[in-house]
C-alpha cells in the first residue's frame, strides 16, 4: 500500500519554516510527525497526496481499521469511548453546530468545507439559509448538490482552495469548517480563500482537534486524535489564534468553554472585520 502512494513533502503549514524536528508522540516509522523550530507548530510532514486521500486513505477507511485496532488493544476503554462519541455526536454536537450557526450567521449563504454528503447543513436547515459545499470527492459532492440545489446554494466539486477561489469575493455570510482543517495539507491556504470569500462582517465557525488537551498530554501516542495519515496538521489553542490573526481575522468567540484541556476538540468563531 505505501510502496505506490505519492507523498507531499511539507514545510510548517502554519509559518513555512523548512527545519523541524520529530515530536515525542512520533512512534511510527511510516509517516513522520513534526514540531517546527521557528512557531512550535505540529505537523505531519510527508503526507500522501489528495488524490491519495481519497482513493486509499478516506477518513471512514481509515476510521474503520482504527476502530477495530483500538477495540481489540484496550476494549473496555474502546468501548466506553465509543458510547460516549456516539452521544455527544448524536446528542450534543449536532445541536451545538445548529445553536453557533443560527447565532453567528442568522441568515444567507452559507459554505460548509468538506461538506460531505451534504447532511450536516441540511438536517437542521431551514429557508433562512442558501446551502454551499465544497467536496473533493465527486461522489459526496454529488449527493450534496442534489440537497443544496433544493434551497437554491449548490456544492462545488473541487479542492478546498480551488472551491473557494471559484466563488465571487465577499459571496459567503458565513463559512463553517467542521472537523476539516485537521484534515488539510493547505490549512493557510484555505483560510485565506476563506477569507476573501467572506463578506465583511461575515463569520467563520472553526471545529478541530486540540492537541494540547489533556487526553492527548495523557495518553500521547494512544490519543484518539492522532489518525496518520489523514490527520496532518495538530492544532492549539495558541496555533489556530496565531493562524487566524495573522490572516485578517478578528476572534469573536474563544472562551474556555470552547477550548477546555478536557475536551479533544475546540471551537472558534472568527470575524471578516467589517470596514474591509
Ligand atoms: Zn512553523
Amino acid at each position: 500500500m505505501t510502496e505506490s502512494i505519492t507523498r507531499i513533502h511539507r514545510n510548517c503549514p502554519i509559518c513555512n519554516h523548512s527545519e523541524s524536528f520529530d515530536h515525542a508522540d512520533n512512534k511510527t516509522a511510516l509517516w513522520h510527525l513534526k514540531t517546527c523550530r521557528q512557531c512550535g507548530f505540529v505537523f505531519l510532514q510527508d503526507p500522501p497526496n489528495y488524490d491519495a486521500l481519497i482513493h486509499d486513505f478516506a477518513w471512514e477507511k481509515t476510521y474503520q481499521t482504527e476502530l477495530k485496532r483500538r477495540t481489540a488493544a484496550e476494549p473496555v476503554l474502546s468501548r466506553i469511548s465509543q458510547i460516549t462519541h456516539f452521544l455527544r455526536h448524536r446528542v450534543f454536537k449536532r445541536n451545538k453546530l445548529a445553536r453557533m450557526v443560527r447565532k453567528h450567521i442568522p441568515s444567507g449563504r452559507v459554505l460548509d468545507v468538506g461538506c460531505g454528503s451534504g447532511g450536516q447543513l441540511t438536517r437542521w436547515f431551514n429557508r433562512d439559509y442558501e446551502p454551499w459545499g465544497i467536496e473533493i470527492s465527486a461522489f459526496l459532492a454529488d449527493k450534496a448538490n442534489a440537497l443544496f440545489t433544493q434551497y437554491g446554494g449548490q456544492c462545488i466539486h473541487k479542492d478546498a482552495v480551488g472551491g473557494l477561489m471559484s466563488t465571487p469575493d465577499k459571496f459567503f455570510d458565513g463559512i463553517i469548517m467542521m472537523s476539516y482543517l485537521e484534515h488539510e495539507i493547505d490549512a493557510r491556504g484555505v483560510c485565506e480563500a476563506s477569507f476573501r470569500s467572506l463578506r465583511p462582517g461575515g463569520r467563520l465557525i472553526i471545529k478541530v482537534p486540540n492537541h494540547a488537551s489533556w487526553n492527548r498530554r495523557i495518553r500521547n501516542e494512544k490519543w484518539c486524535g492522532y489518525r496518520f495519515p489523514d490527520h496532518v496538521n495538530y492544532f492549539t489553542p495558541h496555533s489556530l489564534s496565531v493562524l487566524i490573526k495573522e490572516i485578517g481575522f478578528e476572534i469573536i468567540q474563544f472562551n474556555l468553554n470552547d477550548r477546555m484541556p478536557t475536551s479533544d476538540n475546540m471551537w472558534m468563531i472568527a470575524q471578516r472585520p467589517k470596514e474591509i
